[in-house]
Order: structure tokens, then C-alpha cells, then sequence
């Protein structure tokens, strides 16, 4: 046995598995998520794969962890609606004599599809009330906001909401970004006249910020968290 067999041949899309598999017949390298319920799915090899008495090419299977291989993880389909035969070998080489090894998918119509296998987070409950009170603090007062502890699937929504809110209220440009749950939105023509009027500390923290430094200490009164607005 090698000491570190290699798992399922997967590339992460949006933090999940995708499973890189053939149908047998072409050459199109599909897509293939796992299954909807744990354990319903089918396996990325079959079992019998690993049964070296019949197989031709036992030595290139034996680099890869069976376990992790026959575990019913996978739909049943891919992601273009197809049956699928086997999974593409990958580090540890092809499967079977005739098995080709890939590490993206080249079927365009599950290209296509990844979008629509991850269906769009609910907006939460309080995302406009968040959203209103950031275009607040930027518009009347700094220039721009920081909203803390936004939860991942709510972050771009947020950012769009605000920057459209500015936008709508100021007419200039607004531009965000998000790093590590904190959603950081700004209005450089506001942020800029604010900075002329004797706010240099803010501006400092700003421009520490949009560059990955940590910012100075300052009273943070630029500052929501979205924790505590949770009005449902
Ligand atoms: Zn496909």
C-alpha cells in the first residue's frame, strides 16, 4: 500500500466537492455534485475496480484510497443531467486501462451549471435595515462603514444593497469589499470632503484598510455589526 493514498479526483466550486467524471463513451470531462441525501449516492469507482484478480492495471488503482473511492457520496447524475460511468483519475493516476486523467471539468454544459446548482442564500430579515443604516453612516456622516460579524452568505447582497443606496441618495461612485466577515463599503467623493474638513485620522484608517493593513486604533464610530440587529 502507499502511505498516502489519494482520494477523490474533485475540484472545490463554491466550497463543495465536485466530482470529475466520464461517461465512458466521450472524451468530455463532466461535472458531478454529491448526493442530496448522505448516503443515497453512488460511489466515484466502483468496488470492483479494486479486485486486482481481473483488473489490468492494478498497480494504478492501488495509489488511490479505496474507502474514500466507494463511498456512496455522489449523484447519481451530473450536473448536465447525464448518467455517468467512473470518475476521471487524477493524482493517482488513470483508472483502468482505458481511463483518462483530468483536473477540469471540459463539458460546457455543466460549466454552465455550477451557478445554478447553488441556489441564491435567503436574504435575511434584517439586510435592509442593516443595509439603510450603513448608507447612513456613509452618506451623513464618514464617508464610508464597516459592518462586523456579516454572516458569508449574506455579504454580497449587503454590499450591493448599500452601494445602490448610496448611490441613489449621493449620485457618486461607491466601491466595498469584505474580509473576514466585515464588510467594509465607501464613498471616496464623500470620504474626500470629509477628509478635508479635518477627519485625517479617518482617512488614514481608510486607506490602511483598502490595503490590507490593520488600521490605527480609533473610536469606531464608523462601525455597525450586524449581530445586533437581529430583529426577528
Ligand atoms: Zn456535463
Amino acid at each position: 500500500m502507499p502511505s498516502d493514498p489519494h482520494g477523490p479526483n474533485v475540484i472545490m466550486v463554491k466550497g463543495a466537492a465536485m466530482l470529475l467524471t466520464t461517461t465512458g463513451g466521450g472524451v468530455a470531462v463532466h461535472l458531478t455534485a454529491a448526493a442530496d441525501e448522505p448516503g443515497t449516492g453512488r460511489e466515484a469507482v466502483h468496488d470492483f475496480y479494486f479486485d486486482g484478480d481481473w483488473h489490468d492495471r492494478p498497480d494504478a488503482v492501488a495509489s488511490y484510497d479505496r474507502a474514500a473511492l466507494t463511498e456512496p457520496r455522489w449523484s447519481h447524475t451530473t450536473l448536465c443531467g447525464r448518467e455517468w460511468a467512473i470518475m476521471v483519475g487524477g493524482d493517482g493516476g488513470a483508472i483502468g486501462r482505458y481511463g483518462e486523467v483530468a483536473f477540469a471539468p471540459t463539458c460546457r454544459r455543466c460549466l454552465a451549471l455550477i451557478d445554478r446548482h447553488f441556489p441564491k442564500p435567503t436574504r435575511d430579515s434584517r439586510l435592509t435595515l442593516v443595509a439603510q443604516l450603513a448608507a447612513d453612516v456613509v452618506v451623513n456622516q464618514r464617508g464610508f462603514v464597516e459592518i462586523l460579524d456579516v454572516p458569508g452568505d449574506q455579504q454580497d447582497e449587503l454590499r450591493k444593497t448599500v452601494r445602490a443606496m448610496v448611490r441613489q441618495l449621493t449620485g457618486h461612485s461607491v466601491r466595498s469589499h469584505s474580509i473576514n466577515g466585515v464588510v467594509h463599503v465607501e464613498c471616496p467623493a464623500i470620504h474626500n470632503q470629509r477628509a478635508d474638513q479635518g477627519m485625517h485620522d479617518v482617512a488614514e484608517a481608510l486607506d490602511a484598510l483598502f490595503k490590507g493593513k490593520p488600521p490605527p486604533r480609533l473610536e469606531r464610530d464608523w462601525a455597525i455589526s450586524w449581530a445586533g440587529w437581529d430583529i426577528t
